[in-house]
């Protein structure tokens, strides 16, 4: 940790990454994503350092996960101290578990008054998924375009991207797909509030064309992350609700990546008061420890028999005793707040870049997390790839990490972990200012 440090201003690899890289690339599966060519060595807050010793802000969080920054004391400390009492025991209820459960029931709507933990975003969709099918006694599964849900073979069947799933075999058979609002892409070429949110009619129109009358869950997400952070207009969600209790469809609202304070509100559900039956956890929920959970109510859950699904490090003591930590984290130190008010500063600045940058096209988001959306022309919209490859880049080597989303990878992603503070949140707006005003 005792490494010399300097603020990052040219290259954007150091001789040590570019060391370190070259075992990637010869050991490596080479399937991740593509994120600027460093290699991270530590980090504290919102800051995080290369191998080489150089500092950037992070707006990546991971990928949505750190919220409570890099390596928080309390977690560390949480953490250490249960990786010398308990690590792993298959099943047995340990007391970190328990009180997991209580304190994340406590923190839901009344109605979601059990919980399931397990380890992955993908695990806790899966496993909607699947209790959506046993309750309900119907296979299918009502679900977005440009949705995601994870990485493994249910849930990247559920995801509304053909890049998500080209070349990887038949997906699971039952899964419907609904558009979603992407306001700056109108997929039927109408503009909000005009439109009267047009697209929530097309859940009428798949059910009565293309399911076999067999739709027993809808997921959703409060806001499409891998998409392009895409934020439906206030009231969307809540239509989306409607129609499930319309249609007696289980409402299954995936925050793996809405929750733990990124939007704003603790959990995402808060800004429309919705009332899912299932709610997905996930990321943030451990900042930087693998939890996830899945959050139901007593007569869902009462459909499986002991047994029937499990997770061999679910709920596992080093994780529970660290999310446990992170619980505590956000009641002291007012974290949501923060994401409110830095989230308003920041969101304030691109909106000012967005006026002067004739590439980015779009400034989104809530709380702290925010989409800029670039293109090679404002009136033609036409997708800017390449300018967010230029900016990640550019970025980095001033001292700024950032991460690309979206359908075409044309959205730079501004996430960082929600600790970070007006300085740094001005110091990063204005490296990323300067990088716009050079493209
Ligand atoms: N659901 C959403 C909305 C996500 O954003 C993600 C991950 O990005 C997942 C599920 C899957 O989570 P994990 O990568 O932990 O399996």
């Amino acid at each position: 940790m005792a490494k010399k440090q300097s603020r990052s201003t040219g290259s954007v690899t150091g001789p040590r990454s570019a060391e370190l890289l070259k075992i990637s690339r010869e050991y490596e599966a080479g399937c991740m994503s593509q994120q600027a060519a460093v290699v991270l060595d530590h980090g504290r807050g919102a800051k995080l350092w290369d191998v080489d010793g150089r500092e950037f802000i992070d707006w990546t969080s991971g990928v949505l996960v750190t919220n409570v920054g890099h390596c928080h004391p309390k977690l560390v400390a949480a953490i250490q101290k249960q990786a010398s009492l308990l690590l792993n025991v298959y099943d047995f209820p340990t007391p970190p578990r328990l009180e997991v459960a209580r304190r994340l029931v406590g923190l839901m709507p009344k109605h979601l008054n059990r919980c399931f933990l397990l380890t992955t975003g993908s695990e806790a969709t899966e496993a909607a998924m699947r209790l959506s099918k046993r309750y309900t006694g119907r296979n299918g599964i009502m679900s977005f375009w440009g949705g995601f849900h994870g990485r493994t073979m249910g849930a990247t069947s559920m995801g509304g991207k053909a890049s998500g799933k080209k070349g990887f075999g038949t997906m699971l058979p039952g899964v419907y797909f609904s558009p979603y609002a992407y306001c700056y892409r109108c997929p039927f070429g109408e503009s909000y509030p005009k439109c009267k949110m047009h697209c929530l009619q097309w859940l009428d129109k798949v059910m009565a064309t293309e399911t076999a009358g067999d739709v027993g869950g809808l997921i959703v997400e409060p806001y499409q992350g891998a998409s392009g952070f895409i934020f439906p207009p206030d009231g969307w969600l809540t239509g989306v609700q409607e129609w499930c209790r319309a249609n007696d469809v289980l409402f299954i609202l995936d925050e793996v990546q809405a929750s733990f304070g990124r939007t704003g509100k603790m959990f995402a559900l808060e800004h429309e008061k919705l009332k899912p039956n299932m709610l997905c956890l996930g990321k943030g929920i451990g900042s930087g420890v693998t939890t996830a959970a899945l959050m139901s109510e007593e007569r869902i859950f009462s459909c499986l028999s002991p047994g029937e699904m499990s997770s061999t490090h679910g709920g596992n003591p080093l994780c529970s005793a660290g999310t446990l930590a992170v619980l505590d984290i956000f009641e002291e130190e007012h974290l949501v707040a923060n994401a409110v008010a830095i989230g308003r500063y920041m969101l304030g600045r691109f909106r000012k870049m967005q006026q002067t940058c004739r590439y980015l096209g779009d400034v989104r988001g809530k709380g702290l997390v925010m989409g800029l959306e670039f293109v090679k022309d404002k009136k033609t919209k036409e997708p800017g790839p390449g300018l967010t490859v230029e900016v990640i880049n550019r970025a980095a080597a001033q001292g700024l990490l950032v991460g690309r989303v979206g359908y075409y990878g044309s959205v730079i992603r501004v996430a960082p972990p929600l600790v970070i503070s007006r300085d740094e949140a001005e110091r990063s707006c204005d490296i990323m200012e300067k990088v716009l005003k050079g493209l």
